[in-house]
């Protein structure tokens, strides 16, 4: 009569969602001021505006047109 041990491994599955380190886009969210001008303005739809700070959607279907840079009212975007 053997108790099977049904031992669920709860493996908690802590597993941060990484970000993208090596995204190209740097944006510096203490000058943003969440004008949006950069999200209207990336024709690839990369930057979304969270908490009124531009940040990267997706950095993979960033072209590097570098719009965004050019337009940021406060400089606190760079594309390398
Ligand atoms: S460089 Fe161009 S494609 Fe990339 S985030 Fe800026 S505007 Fe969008
Ligand atoms: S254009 Fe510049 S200030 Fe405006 S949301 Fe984008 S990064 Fe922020």
């Amino acid at each position: 009569m053997g108790l099977g041990s049904l031992f669920k491994r709860n493996k908690n599955k802590n597993k941060k969602e990484e970000e993208i380190a090596d995204s190209h886009i740097d944006i510096n969210t203490e000058e943003c001021g969440g004008c949006e001008k950069c999200s209207i303005a990336c024709p690839n739809n990369v930057l979304i505006i969270v908490d009124d700070v531009s940040m990267v959607r997706d950095p993979q279907v960033c072209k590097s047109c570098k719009v965004c840079m050019a337009i940021c009212p406060n400089d606190c975007i760079t594309v390398n």
